[in-house]
């Protein structure tokens, strides 16, 4: 396999076109603040009778992804497994909270500490409300990169413990979410920073393209009528769809399975914004919600998402933290040991807001992933400290 050259690939504004070296470390446009997007890359995947001789890591799809694999980064991740859903033949679960660092994020945060090292940067900056900061400082770990994370002040105990094993600064940062995006901002604008954000760099959103391409693989070569995604930030919204779109481009499927993302109903700005036929996410002022992964008021990528979601032929709906609270411990007794947020999709599905009967192709017709481990958050109920 040929060394991905770095040199040929770039970031380019999604508003005003204006392009980056990948080592200028840009994280948005400094020209009018849009966010920034991968150029200069094709993917070409391989037939799955080759994928398939692949160890089962997220690396067997190395010709659609933006980087080579870094034999001493990898952890392992990827290729998670996909199974029923209680009491509902149509639908299947994707278990991603069977990660290496608990959580799905660990697909995106992969691509950041390889691109990180390969431009041999002294530190990294990642934000987030837990997961993708736990995802970055494992990886960064893992690289032997220095790594500050901001999180909001409330973010749940374990997920901060988690950071600190890792051996990352933890910033906590009083406010909303968008406060501590605000100081991670500034901190990743100080010289020689890598900003490792889950929601702006273009690479992380090419590792979340490896949970299509999963689901590709283990339904024999096709997808589902319809991915249940959360979204928040939007990062496995637009990862499954650039991921489906590489699919579609090659010919592997035939149609764009129909996104149906979730929010909380407390923190809605994409629901509403797609309700009222907006293109970019609605100025709303963010309630607290037990599913604090997907409480985000200001998305910086909102018109994307929202444009993903319109193109797929989906729709974003809301659910509530009693819905959420039930999805919870329904998946808990079957199983299933996830923290709130991964509970949203199951309790959309729950709530009847998709359909998920049996097509007559076979196969599920609906896959919805479970994206952190309970492990990770406390109870529903139980404040976090
Ligand atoms: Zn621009």
């Amino acid at each position: 396999m040929e060394i991905t050259a770095l040199d040929k690939l770039s970031l380019t504004c999604a508003a005003c076109g204006r392009g980056y070296g990948l080592d200028e470390l840009a994280w948005r446009c400094a020209d009018c603040g849009g966010v920034l997007d991968l150029t200069g890359f094709t993917p070409a995947l391989p037939p799955l009778s080759v994928i398939g001789q692949r160890r089962p890591t997220l690396w067997r799809y190395a010709e659609a992804l933006p980087i080579d694999e870094p034999a001493d980064i990898s952890l392992g991740e990827g290729m998670t497994p996909l199974v029923t859903a209680p009491e509902d033949p149509g639908v299947m679960l994707k278990v991603d909270y069977l990660m290496p660092s608990g959580s799905f994020k660990d697909r995106g945060a992969v691509l950041l500490a390889t691109l990180a090292r390969r431009l041999g940067v002294p530190r990294m900056v990642a934000d987030s409300s837990g997961n993708a900061g736990t995802a970055v400082a494992a990886y960064a770990a893992r690289a032997g990169i220095p790594c500050e994370v901001f999180v909001p002040a409330a973010t749940s105990a374990g997920k901060v413990a988690q950071l600190r094993a890792y051996g990352a600064a933890v910033r906590q940062i009083p406010g909303s979410r968008e406060d501590t995006a605000d100081a991670a901002a500034d901190a990743a604008d100080q010289p020689g920073t890598f900003y490792a954000s889950h929601v702006y760099h273009p690479f992380f959103l090419q590792g979340m393209k490896t949970y299509a391409f999963e689901l590709w693989e283990q339904l024999g070569g096709r997808l589902p009528a319809t991915l249940v995604l959360p979204v928040g930030n939007g990062t496995l919204v637009l990862g499954a769809y650039l991921g489906c779109r590489d699919l579609l481009d090659q010919g592997l499927i035939g149609r764009m399975p129909q996104i149906v993302a979730v929010q909380a109903a407390g923190c809605a700005p994409l629901a509403q914004a797609f309700r009222d036929g907006q293109a970019g996410p609605a100025e709303i002022v963010g309630e607290p919600t037990i599913a604090e992964g997907i409480a985000i008021a200001r998305p910086a990528r909102g018109a994307q998402i929202l444009a993903a979601v319109r193109d797929s032929g989906g729709v974003i709906v809301t659910v509530t933290d009693d819905q959420v609270n039930a999805a919870h411990s329904a998946l808990a007794r079957a199983g299933l040991y996830v923290e709130p947020t991964a509970a949203a999709c199951w309790a959309a599905l729950q709530a009847g807001l998709i359909d998920t009967s049996l097509r007559p192709d076979a196969g599920p017709s609906a896959i919805a992933p479970l994206c952190g481990s309970g492990l990770k958050a406390k109870p529903p109920g139980v404040p976090a400290d």
